[in-house]
């Protein structure tokens, strides 16, 4: 089986990377190195199944050679990135998803889009369930991702039903795990290094607001089954792969300086333009048709993550 990964040098294609690699794909990564990073895939560097190719997948997209999968991760996914980069988060999202249909449809491949929890928005149901069409605020800072992966599924599912493609939408939750960038922006990243560096940690707004974090094996764990899952009308719905296990965003600093046995203090900052109040993903439909659960307990990711953090910073 052979895979093309769009974002494969990024956080989560980094790992789906090694996951199909341990799985005996030839996996091609393509990234244009935007927010991804060489030293995510330098291990994989050399490695017989791998092939990375630097390349802008808004660009027309040619891999030589059959291919079975592609799996379209390739977008800015902090909020800071998507705020610096409204234009290229845009683009990717419309443009690159187009041009990955596309080389999906021409080698009559598997299409796998990561989209995302941001197409509920500000939600007014919670937990989330994919029949859930969400709260966006279209011409908000956060729109520019909200709305390019909502366009991303809208062109996937034009894809699936117009060219009979089997095309198929994860929308991930928050998830966390070594290889995020410690100036990500992301909070659990922000809140690690600034509790292993001894700096307050930044709480925007009072915290209440809540999140539901996901361990990344975990996340790829969700992501292959939806990919390997065989063919079916179901497989046309899409599915929120995340932990649902719910917190504050006060209670997460609390147990990252647990776990990190920092005495840093806490700080409240602005809470950022339309920052969603809650999220928390229904998973029942992932349970029960793909079933796949996540496994990691928020405790044990956090050691993972923070000891991955410690390492990066010695
Ligand atoms: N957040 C925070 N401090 C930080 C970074 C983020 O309090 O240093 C908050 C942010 O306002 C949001 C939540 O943590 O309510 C999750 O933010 P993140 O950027 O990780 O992802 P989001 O879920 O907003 O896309």
């Amino acid at each position: 089986m052979r895979a093309v990964v769009t974002g494969g040098a990024g956080f989560l294609g980094s790992h789906l990377c090694d996951r199909l690699l341990e799985r005996d794909y030839e996996v091609v990564c393509l990234d244009n190195l935007l927010t991804g990073n060489t030293s995510n895939i330098a291990h994989l560097m050399g490695h017989s199944n791998f092939k990375f190719i630097k390349y802008n997948v808004i660009d027309y997209l040619f891999v030589e050679g059959p291919v079975d999968a592609v799996l379209h991760f390739a977008s800015p996914a902090s909020p800071i990135d998507y705020l610096e980069m409204p234009i290229q988060t845009l683009k990717v999202g419309s443009l690159g998803t187009h041009k990955a249909l596309g080389l999906a449809k021409e080698k009559k491949a598997r299409f796998l889009l990561a989209s995302t929890s941001e197409v509920y928005g500000d939600p007014l149901v919670n937990p989330q369930p994919e029949t859930y069409w969400g709260n966006v605020n279209p011409i908000g800072p956060r729109g520019v991702y909200d709305e390019a992966k909502r366009f991303a599924e809208a062109i996937t599912m034009a894809y699936r039903r117009y060219h009979k493609m089997d095309a198929r939408i994860a929308r991930i939750f928050n998830t966390y795990g070594p290889r995020m960038r410690p100036n990500d922006g992301r909070v659990v990243s922000n809140f690690i290094v600034q509790a292993l560096g001894g700096s307050p940690l930044t709480i925007y707004g009072n915290g209440s607001q809540t999140r539901s974090f996901c361990y990344v094996s975990d996340l790829i764990g969700g992501i292959l089954s939806l990919l390997a899952a065989p063919p079916s009308n179901e497989m046309g719905q899409p599915f929120n792969i995340g932990n649902p296990e719910e917190r504050t965003v006060r209670d997460l600093a609390t147990k990252i300086l647990a776990l990190a046995g920092s005495s840093s203090p806490v700080v409240y900052q602005e809470l950022p333009v339309d920052d969603p109040h809650v999220r928390c993903p229904d998973i029942r439909r992932a349970k029960s048709i793909l079933g796949w659960r996540p496994e990691v307990s928020i405790d044990e990711g956090l050691q993972l993550t923070i000891d991955y953090f410690r390492g990066v910073a010695s």
